[in-house]
């Protein structure tokens, strides 16, 4: 039996299954049996029990499974529900509905803010099932324990669980709901797991079942033949090959650079350690968002200069400010907008904000010649030519002496062959260009499966680019996840691209990847991904034609 979903990362697994119990039932309607003095007792206690449950949680793990966590905690206290819900009780609710429809209004105000706060909805719903579950006397859904290795089969993992995942018994994860940027992906990629999400057939699978867990083909084989077993087993040791932290080259030698995503100065010597050469991307919106004014010149000139000293003598590209949409700058101003990704992001609102630009540059300027980086400058949610220039002539009159554009709106992709000779590079940000090509918010889950950059409408995009690049002599990078997946980073150069920019984690997969492949034969599996139907069509085209070389 073979189960499609999308792969996650280029690992191989196999394993016997183990299954994570379905979540709990939504609480019947029932009134109140107690009276509403003791009802509303147990809702704080059950409210408190979760809060100080996660609290605990958050303090065995760090980074962003810790903030997630923190944050769940505190939606456990939050006063607006508590008070719903107390009010639910007294008009006769129990008060297991009463939290679960005090989360659930909650939830429905989320939803509509948009954005980054709709992400925080399916956090809020795993401390409403987290708080039933305590008042019902039954125990969520955990992760199961095992001495033996296994393949984790759920519906999803919320990120309480994926923190408690024991990395040394879990061999893959599969889940039925999840799209590519959910937490079950992000967590398998930065920890190099092979997953399947939005594989809604694995629950069909049975506890102690074996499967084949193929993330490159995005599918799962159940009761795999000793043909597809052998096959499998002998794929998973090419790959888990030892691979030094050369520079990122294809079979034939080709140099193509591996270089890190940053968001800010604590990543830059890990990013070294796993071996990239350079900065592909610093995200320096970051470090402002919880600046109320604008940073001046020598702090921003301090903060940058810790960025690049790692970095010395190496190529390091800096997005100036990408604000606006999930990430406001309070000191760039911000009105209500309906469409926020449509918005006044990125260059559009720097330009009315042309200090704080001339400052950020400045002070990009002054930390290059502190540190010796080779600094290239780059402007996010470029449209066209005369937004180009402007960027251009503004960097240029500065002293940036390498500027470039981010290719993200598709306008900029299919006028890539006008705006690639008034630049020196390109950085391909295929989250934003999948999320605009497809019309699909990449903050919103309900569309998660168009959020897809292997579909061929994106990848006809990144080869406008790729081939307006090679016209102009100029460097084409793709700065989006898109380039952390191994075999998709194959595609990208044969659609041209020339470097790739990811998260550190995921270099050396990359790195493994394109040594097994020459830019012709690249550029024969970016030939076929873009004559596919779908996404998933192209990812299958691409692994079966690998599978069988
Ligand atoms: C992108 O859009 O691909 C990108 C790299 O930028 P961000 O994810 O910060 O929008
Ligand atoms: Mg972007």
């Amino acid at each position: 039996m073979r189960i499609n979903g999308i792969g996650v990362g280029r690992g191989i697994a196999v394993g016997a299954v183990l299954r994570m119990a379905e979540p709990i039932p939504d609480p019947l309607d029932s009134p109140r049996v107690a009276d509403a003095a003791t009802e509303r007792s147990r809702l704080l206690a059950a409210l408190a029990g979760t809060a100080a449950e996660l609290a605990a949680r958050a303090a065995l793990v760090d980074g962003a499974a810790r903030d997630v966590l923190e944050a769940q905690s505190l939606m456990a206290q939050d006063p607006s529900v508590i008070d719903d819900a107390a009010r639910r009780i007294d008009a006769g609710q129990c008060a297991e509905r009463a939290v679960f429809d005090a989360f659930g209004s909650y939830r429905t105000l989320l939803e509509g803010l948009g954005g980054a706060m709709a992400e925080r909805a399916a956090d809020l719903d795993d401390v409403c099932r987290r708080t039933v579950a305590r008042l019902s006397g039954v125990k969520a859904p955990e992760i199961p324990a095992s001495d033996r290795p296994f393949v984790l089969v759920a519906h999803d993992l919320a990120p309480a669980d994926t923190a408690a995942l024991d990395l040394d018994r879990v061999l893959a994860i599969v889940t039925a709901a999840g799209g590519p940027t959910s937490h079950t992906a992000i967590l398998a990629k930065q920890r190099s797991l092979p997953a399947i999400v939005g594989a809604a057939g694995c629950r069909d699978l049975a506890d102690g079942q074996l499967v084949v867990v193929d993330a490159p083909a995005g599918c799962v084989v159940a009761d795999p033949s000793r043909a597809e077993l052998a096959g499998a087993r002998a794929r998973r040791a090419s790959a888990d090959a030892p691979c030094a932290s050369t520079p990122g080259a294809l079979a034939d030698g080709t140099h193509i650079p591996l270089l890190a995503n940053l968001g800010d100065a604590t990543d830059a010597s890990s990013a070294l350690a796993l071996g990239a050469e350079g900065v592909g991307l610093l995200r320096t919106e970051f470090l402002y968002l919880d600046h109320q004014a604008a940073p001046s010149v020598a702090e921003q000139t301090a903060r940058y200069a810790d960025a690049f000293r790692p970095f010395t003598g190496r190529r390091v590209i800096v997005r100036v400010l990408d604000a606006g949409a999930d990430k406001q700058l309070a000191f760039l101003g911000h009105e209500h907008e309906q469409n926020p990704a449509l918005g006044r992001r990125g260059l559009r609102a720097l330009r009315e904000h042309e200090g704080v630009l001339g400052d950020q540059l400045r002070a990009l300027v002054a930390a290059r010649d502190l540190t010796g980086v080779e600094l290239g400058v780059m402007a996010p949610m470029v449209a066209d030519a005369d937004e180009t220039e402007y960027f251009v002539a503004l960097a240029r009159s500065l002293g940036v002496s390498s500027v470039g554009i981010t290719a993200e709106v598709p306008s900029s992709a299919v006028l890539a062959d006008q705006l690639a000779p008034l630049v020196d590079f390109i950085s391909i940000g295929t989250n934003d260009l999948t999320q605009y090509t497809l019309a699909a918010d990449r903050m919103l889950g309900s569309v998660a499966a168009f959020q897809d950059p292997w579909h061929p409408a994106v990848l006809r995009l990144a080869r406008l680019v790729g081939q307006a690049g090679a016209t102009a002599g100029i460097p084409v990078g793709v700065c989006g996840e898109a380039a952390g997946d191994p075999l998709l980073a194959v595609v990208l150069v044969g659609l041209g691209a020339t470097e790739l920019s990811m998260s550190p984690a995921l270099l050396a997969d990359v790195r493994a990847e394109l040594a097994g492949h020459t830019l012709a034969q690249a550029r024969e599996l970016a030939a076929l991904a873009v004559a596919a139907r779908s996404a998933a069509d192209a990812r299958a085209e691409v692994s079966r034609r690998i599978a069988r070389s």
